[in-house]
């Protein structure tokens, strides 16, 4: 019997809900390529329910528990001391959710001689060190599409928030003004900007659809181009190189996984090209851009505005200079933990843990990682090697 480890951000402040804002969420069957959402032959939980946290326990308790499996949920997950490093010397199964990443280095990995599945409650398994992953034939696996429409549709949030000046602007009424030149002063339209997303998948492509009807100019960088028909429908402009894409735009939105390739894409060098106040969009990891570039850039006015939700490490130390650079609109890691997308990556999760203990193959969209390899969406959007370094500094964050 297995015994599994999952790791969960901590509860609300007050407590676990008792009642949600609204009585129930859309039914979701596809995905706009025709994907299906996950099919677990059965769910334990209310879709709606805060399921990403301690008590949510991803609705599997019952699920793993009948089956004679053991859990062990905690949020307890950085520095040597942490509940997650000492559980993990036996654990069989490890999850964890990009929001408050459960960082597998190749350390941890080693001390996990039982661990055979590392699955990503969500997308994006950059906080396993892949390398190791595929050196030690552990199985690497996440739940493809479970949360990139939310993620596209707070892209186009954050986009019009920092563009319209949103955020200051709110915060004048809660203070009791009506400053209409102090909102106003740095407030555009979006119309007729030329905006581009670094990677056209999943989300940037979602993105791409949701902007046309702004009416703005839509550019791409990836390392596969999109179908001539998708370039055609949506007017995009395709570049070889994001260089050649971030030059000649007004929004950069940053879409693509983090892996060796993308580490510190954008940095003083890449931005130094950009256009004066230009705009950077990034939902997709903290690290594919420059920490002290972005906030250097935003003081000097090289850059307009900031907005995102990732961060490197997670969470981010108090001090951690995106938390008080000026013209941001930071939030931690939420766009992909909406209640509407927890309902599907928790049936991803459970989906394969049916399969894994089953015997069945992982539907190899959902794979990473497997048999030693790049395999299915890791074979197609991530590169070998690791991108975990530096992540012990999440352990400032409580220290
Ligand atoms: P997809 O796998 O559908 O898309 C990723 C795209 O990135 C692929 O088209 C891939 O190209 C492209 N890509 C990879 N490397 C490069 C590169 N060096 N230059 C340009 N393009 C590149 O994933 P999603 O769109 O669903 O998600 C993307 C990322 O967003 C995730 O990996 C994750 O990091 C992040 N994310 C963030 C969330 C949040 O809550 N903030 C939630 C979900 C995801 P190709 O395959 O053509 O080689």
């Amino acid at each position: 019997m297995a015994k599994v480890l999952c790791v969960l951000y901590d509860d609300p402040v007050g407590g676990y809900p008792k009642a949600y804002a609204r009585d129930a969420i859309p039914k979701i069957e596809r995905y706009a390529d025709g994907q299906t959402t996950p099919t677990p032959q059965a769910i334990d939980f209310k879709p709606g329910a805060l399921l990403g946290c301690v008590s949510g326990e991803l609705g599997l308790r019952k699920f793993l528990e009948s089956r004679g499996h053991s859990l062990f949920v905690t949020s307890d997950k950085d520095g040597p001391n942490s509940a997650f490093e000492k559980e993990l010397v036996d654990a069989e199964i490890v999850i964890s959710q990009p929001f408050w990443p459960a960082y597998l280095t190749a350390e941890r990995i080693a001390k996990a001689p039982k661990l055979k599945l590392a699955l990503t409650a969500g997308i994006g398994s950059d906080h396993v060190d892949l390398q190791a992953a595929i050196d030690r034939k552990i199985t690497v696996a996440e739940v493809t599409f479970s949360n990139s429409i939310s993620v596209a549709e707070h892209v186009v949030m954050m986009i019009l928030g920092l563009v319209r000046n949103y955020i200051p602007s709110y915060q004048w009424v809660v203070k009791g003004g009506w400053n209409i030149a102090d909102c106003v002063e740095r407030s555009y339209d979006v119309e007729g900007m030329e905006v581009g997303t670094v990677a056209a998948g999943r989300i940037g492509l979602a993105v791409l659809r949701r902007l046309k009807p702004f009416d703005v100019k839509l550019h791409y960088t990836d390392r596969h181009r999109l179908p001539e028909s998708v370039e055609k429908e949506l007017n995009l402009i395709y570049h070889a190189d994001v260089e050649s894409m971030a030059k000649v735009c007004d929004v950069v939105t940053i879409n693509c996984p983090l892996h060796p390739e993308t580490e510190h894409l954008f940095n003083a060098s890449l931005i130094a090209k950009m256009k004066r106040g230009a705009y950077i969009i990034n939902t997709a990891r903290g690290k594919i851009c420059d920490r002290d570039a972005i906030a250097s850039a935003l003081e000097s006015g090289q850059l307009a505005g900031y907005a995102g939700d990732v961060w490197f490490p997670q969470p981010a130390p108090k001090d951690h200079p995106w938390r008080t650079m000026p013209h941001h609109g930071m939030t931690p890691h939420i766009s992909g933990s909406s209640l509407s997308a927890q309902a599907r990556y928790a049936a991803g999760t459970r989906e394969i843990l049916e399969c894994w203990f089953d015997g069945k193959p992982i539907r190899n969209e959902y794979l990473v990682v497997d048999g030693g390899k790049l395999a299915g969406v890791g074979a197609h959007s991530y590169s070998a090697g690791n991108a975990t370094k530096g992540s012990e500094e999440a352990a400032r964050f409580r220290g």
